[in-house]
């Protein structure tokens, strides 16, 4: 593979420092143009210094002073706010690894895309808000969207776009998360620890809690919507505990294609850093004469009503996958601040969903603009619900 130039946006984060390690291994088929962090400027320096790369971006300004004192007398530049982030997105390059958490991330997206990079995105949220705008754009650029989330580059691996219509169905696995087993009224009472310990996969708060809500696989049923242009009836959710078969596409031959590895995130990055070539991973490999059990299960969708919603969302169009992720991201971050119960995050976006007026959405301002109205309609209804459940402590 030709040495490749890469820029890693929220380096820091799980996904971020999966990537550097798999930069690591093999440094030599790199060459790192920026690293970029939101602020934690200790952590992103030194991936700097090990990555070699050129320059380091903290969005939060005030982690700049610690960002360029620890880059004093490396060569690297250090520079801070959101313009420098954006500029370090559109800096030259072959591939932006996009994985930096939420909405906050699409911009940024945007403006690599703009550069004409090809972008391995991890980063799902912009996707479920913007995805057509986002998927327009990397044609109009002549970029490949190369899907970084675990089920959608199983999906990628094993979709033969030459057999499009020879395609039935996109099987999205899910593990089911932490309370698979639980009823509805345990979860009612689920701690933050307890949804944030993941029974397979090790990854940021966020992404985390949208496990434990299965709100991950409704915003996965949108991602998969828009990056593999299916339909959303032709989209399935199975339960597959052990996170072994990443997902499946079955062709109208009766043939289901399925991409298997450890739940390793390394895996996925490795295939879209090495793409169209393959790489080498110091991650977790599968050890089939170990394997034990492959379950699959159907979903219980009246006790994670999220799954149900995401189809509603694609029925209803744009504005309402926009409004989906901004109440979600706001009642996740007040379930992470212990400002509301479990159970009352899939209640805050349903509540959302069913009073939002769905306006059309075509640009990106269009977009930011309804996000943010969606925001503060979602904290009015966190900070005055009498219903609120209780937040349980650890
Ligand atoms: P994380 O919280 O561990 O890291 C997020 C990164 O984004 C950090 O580097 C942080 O500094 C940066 N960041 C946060 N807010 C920012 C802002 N406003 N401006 C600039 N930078 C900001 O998150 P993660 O678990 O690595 O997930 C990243 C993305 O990848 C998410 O969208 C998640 O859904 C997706 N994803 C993660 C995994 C996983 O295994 N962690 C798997 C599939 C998909
Ligand atoms: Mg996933």
């Amino acid at each position: 593979m030709p040495v490749k130039k890469i820029s890693i946006l929220g380096a820091t984060g799980s996904v971020g420092q999966s990537t550097a390690q798999v930069i690591l291994a093999q440094p030599e088929l790199f060459d790192i143009q920026a690293v970029t962090a939101n602020s934690n400027a200790e952590l992103l320096a030194q991936q700097a210094i090990k990555l070699k790369a050129k320059q380091a971006v903290v969005a939060d300004s005030s982690a700049y002073q610690i960002l360029k004192e620890s880059l004093s007398g490396t060569g690297i530049e250090a520079s801070c706010g959101r313009q420098a982030l954006l500029e370090a997105a559109s800096a030259p390059c072959d591939l932006v690894m996009a994985a930096i958490v939420g909405f906050a991330g699409l911009e940024p997206i945007m403006k690599a895309i703009g550069s004409g990079a090809n972008v391995a995105l991890a980063n799902k949220e912009p996707l479920v808000a913007a995805g057509a705008l986002v998927m327009e754009a990397a044609k109009k650029n002549g970029c490949h969207i190369l899907p970084v989330d675990s089920e959608h580059n199983a999906i990628f691996q094993v979709f033969d776009e030459g057999q499009r219509r020879g395609i039935e169905r996109l099987i999205l696995t899910a593990s089911g998360g932490p309370f698979r087993t639980w009823t509805t009224e345990q979860m009612a009472t689920a701690t933050l620890e307890q949804a944030v310990t993941h029974p397979n996969w090790s990854m940021g708060h966020k992404i985390s809690v949208d496990s434990a809500t299965l709100m991950n696989k409704a915003l996965e049923v949108i991602e998969a919507h828009y990056l593999f242009n299916m339909d959303a009836d032709k989209i399935d959710v199975v339960i597959h505990p052990q996170s072994i078969i990443h997902s499946m596409v079955a062709y109208e031959d009766g043939s289901i294609l399925a991409q298997m590895g450890a739940p390793d995130m390394q895996t996925p990055i490795a295939y879209c850093l090495g793409w169209p070539d393959r790489i080498r991973t110091p991650g977790l490999k599968l050890d089939l004469k170990k394997l034990i059990k492959l379950d699959l299960e159907p979903v219980d969708t009246e006790k994670f009503p999220a799954i149900g919603l995401a189809y509603s969302c694609l029925e209803k169009g744009a504005a309402a996958c926009v409004a989906f992720n901004a109440a979600n991201e706001v009642a996740v971050e007040a379930f992470l601040e212990r400002k509301t119960g479990f159970t009352d995050i899939v209640e805050t976006v349903r509540k959302v969903f069913d009073t939002i007026e769905f306006v059309p959405l075509e640009t990106l301002d269009d977009i930011v603009s309804f996000d943010g109205a969606v925001r503060t309609l979602a904290k009015s209804y966190m900070n005055n619900d009498q219903h609120r459940k209780k937040v349980y402590l650890a």
